[in-house]
């Protein structure tokens, strides 16, 4: 039977059936047994499925897996133990040293300096190209050894929407897949397969977890995407360390899937843990009711922000005054998520000023949290650059991100409001 995403949070993955827990278990085992030796062979030539290493396959993680699949209406996913490990290997399946690929500018800041460093230290390039640029000079970018295009939904923390239409389209002209970090969205709000993206990654950490308990990734892949043409021979020619096998002929669609897990989980083994997965099932049970929470009274705060006087600038894509309003609209017609960055009038001490106010609402590093919480990027992670320079990164001095969580909204508003106040 067809479901509902409300009831796919609920009932994806796991399916209990006579005598067996309602919940899903915590597989807490990092081996499975087998009766007989030629049992287990066949799994490590990947003749047959079935459990044997943690590293590669865990019954918990797996579950927790198979509902993100079908949140998403993709036909694979892998869990991996971070958000960074998750963009790192939706990337590195389709790039190796002497390869490039395309990202939006709008992207975490973990994110660009994986991209933009890191990856670079392994012989993979990329360009940085700002999505409002027109389409031409976009396009100026594209090399013959391109790999992929990569952009966010709703980008952290600055909050503009990625045109995913705009992008799978350019990219598929190109041959390649577009790639969407699709975090602060949620499936809920915005299903990226359903405009043309080929594969997404979240940082499960956030929204999908809620309440701040495990770290954690997914990476999901759509199935569309063609990969024979030449561009991708690591899945369309003989895997030596795996018996010369292709994982295009062997796996149809799971041929991305397959090989994220057969080669990079194998090999590099950013692994979920089942205690994780479990934790993150919790929060992914309640995620639809969450998310419209969120949005709803982000949506209130916003609005309030907008019209105080204390206030320099507002972004939230949920306010028709927004750059990105019309784009919201189409992505995400139910709401796009809790998180707004806005700038208060006065200077960076002032801003210290006004978070120190404030009662419940907490500072922390974390973002997209079922609590209200705040970051003051020029005080906090970007703390040792100067105006000047953060202006560069894109981040503005005064810049303020409150994520707003799913507390009555007319305490958030109050909190806010006295800390404003006592600021003199
Ligand atoms: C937090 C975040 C990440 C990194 O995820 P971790 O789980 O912290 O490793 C990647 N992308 C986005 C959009 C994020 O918000």
């Amino acid at each position: 039977m067809k479901k509902n995403l409300d009831t796919i949070c609920l009932h994806g993955g796991w399916k209990p059936t006579k005598g067996e827990p309602q919940q899903l278990p915590i597989y807490q085992s990092t081996t499975f047994k087998y009766e007989t030796s030629e049992q287990m062979a066949r799994l490590f030539d990947l003749e047959d499925n079935g459990y044997f290493y943690s590293r590669l396959a865990n019954p918990t993680v797996d579950a927790v897996a198979k509902k993100i699949a079908a949140l998403e209406g993709g036909v694979g996913c892998v869990l991996t133990s971070s958000g960074q490990s998750a963009n790192f290997y939706a990337v590195f399946n389709i790039c190796q040293a002497g390869d490039h690929f395309i990202t939006s500018n709008n992207i975490y800041g973990g994110t660009f300096n994986l991209f933009g460093v890191t990856m670079k230290k392994l012989g993979i390039e990329c360009t940085f190209i700002d999505p409002d640029w027109p389409d031409e000079r976009i396009e100026q970018e594209f090399r013959p050894n391109t790999k992929c295009f990569f952009g966010e939904t709703i980008s952290n923390p600055g909050g503009n929407v990625f045109d995913i239409e705009r992008f799978a389209q350019m990219a598929h002209r190109h041959g390649v897949p577009l790639i969407v970090d699709n975090t602060f969205a949620t499936p809920i709000n915005c299903r990226p397969f359903e405009w043309g993206c080929d594969i997404v990654t979240h940082s499960t950490t956030k929204y999908m977890d809620g309440h701040a308990t495990q770290v954690g990734g997914a990476v999901i892949d759509s199935g569309n995407f063609d990969w024979e043409g030449g561009k991708f021979p690591g899945l369309t020619t003989p895997d030596e360390s795996y018996h010369g096998l292709t994982y295009t002929k062997a796996f149809g669609k799971m041929a991305y899937t397959t090989k994220l897990v057969a080669q990079l989980m194998r090999d590099l083994g950013a692994i979920a843990s089942p205690q994780n997965a479990f934790l993150l099932n919790l929060g992914l049970e309640t995620l639809h009711l969450r998310m419209a929470r969120h949005c709803e009274n982000a949506q209130r705060v916003a609005e309030w922000l907008e019209q105080n006087p204390r206030v320099s600038w507002v972004n939230y894509a949920g306010l028709p005054s927004n750059k990105y309003h019309a784009l919201a609209l189409k992505y995400m017609p139910g709401g796009t998520c809790g998180v707004i960055a806005f700038g208060l009038k006065g200077t960076r001490e002032d801003a210290i000023r006004f978070m120190d106010n404030l009662d419940f609402i907490s500072i922390v590093t974390h973002v997209a949290d079922a609590r209200t919480c705040v970051l003051h990027p020029a005080s906090h992670t970007h703390r040792q650059l100067s105006d000047e320079q953060l202006r560069e990164a894109g981040v503005a001095p005064d810049l303020v991100r409150l994520s707003v969580g799913i507390e009555s909204v007319d305490d958030i508003i109050a909190d806010l409001q006295q800390a404003m106040e006592k600021m003199g």
